[in-house]
């Protein structure tokens, strides 16, 4: 049983990755292909076929035993189709049947890239050992997934958790998604570069607009990109509070490029946390930055393929919770 391998495919509008992962979570092989995400439905399955076709050409493909997918949202796991925003020709796609047929009637299971990050920080990361946590990715856009009850829960569609879109601003800012005053239309990397520039943040020489040059001055104390970073931390901190109040997590575990800002973005967030998190079975509530890094997706696919495998043993842990 322990030489067991999963495969695991993470897709997203810019890459699509797959891999073999063995049940320490090692991963064993690996396989890689750019998104075709603006050609038709059947140029972009293509890419996902090459990408497996390279994984099931090695020897080790014979120890696979299921395939886990993350894929960025809406997902329907129910339906087994994806409709990720950005890839536009894949509305409804029908994933989990053309990967099972693509990969000779292996269990094919999908998530969310959200709950994907969710399981892989649950199994191998800063949420590991953890009881009931909450995993956030804060980059372009805002994502997540909830652990209860020490199992990742990915909800009836497999979208539960998507903090992104629950609002913290009644009367904020349209959002794309069509709400208003969404957590990621203040909080994402965009977001927190566009207040900074409205607010009269000026870039330096490079001209670098990004979340990562706000953060940058921010650690050099420019007032205006350490406001943007506060607001962001203020937007995260409501929704961590009203998903800790409603679900009782112990700990909210934080991936993705904006939280490579570390403490600009930390330091204010806990204290923030301290204005929202106020009732007696929350104030508890602690913040880690994500362990998983690039490789959440495809160690999350993994791990819910490791499931339904029924690979038993990997995704029991003891950790830090
Ligand atoms: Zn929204």
């Amino acid at each position: 049983m322990h030489k067991d391998l999963v495969a695991a495919l993470d897709i997203g509008g810019t890459k699509i990755a797959g891999a073999l992962v063995d049940g320490g979570g090692r991963i064993r092989l690996r396989s890689r292909l750019p998104t075709p995400a603006h050609e038709d439905a059947e140029t972009v399955m293509a890419a996902v076929a090459t990408v497996l076709g390279e994984l099931s050409r090695s020897p080790l493909w014979a120890r696979a035993r299921a395939i886990g997918i993350g894929s960025a949202g809406p997902v329907d796991a129910s339906a087994g189709t994806v409709s990720p925003v950005n890839v536009p020709a894949w509305r409804d796609f029908p994933l989990v049947s053309r990967v099972a047929l693509a990969a000779g009637g292996l269990p094919v299971v999908l998530v969310g890239d959200g709950v994907a990050m969710t399981a892989a920080e649950h199994w191998r990361g800063a949420a590991r050992g953890c009881r009931n946590a909450l995993c956030m990715v804060v980059s372009t856009g805002v994502g997540g997934g909830l652990v209860i009850d020490g199992r990742p829960h990915p909800g009836p569609t497999g979208n539960a958790g998507h903090i992104g879109h629950i609002s913290v601003d009644l009367d904020g800012d349209l959002c794309p998604c069509g709400g208003r005053g969404c957590v990621e239309r203040i909080a994402s990397g965009p977001n927190i570069a566009r207040r900074a520039l409205e607010h009269g943040w000026l870039p330096g020489p490079d001209g670098d607009v990004s979340a990562a040059a706000v953060a940058a001055a921010a650690r050099a104390g420019d007032p205006i990109a350490v406001a943007s970073f506060e607001r962001a931390a203020q937007a995260l901190a409501a929704g961590i509070a009203a998903t800790a109040t409603l679900v009782e997590i112990e700990t909210a575990v934080i991936g993705g490029g904006v939280a490579g800002a570390g403490e600009v973005l930390f330091a204010p967030l806990r204290r923030s946390l301290r204005d929202y998190a106020t009732l007696s079975f929350v104030r508890g509530l602690t913040v880690a930055p994500a362990l998983t890094g690039a490789d959440a997706g495809l160690l999350g696919a993994a791990a819910t393929a490791s499931r339904i495998a029924r690979n038993t043993g990997s995704a029991r842990t003891v950790g830090r919770c």
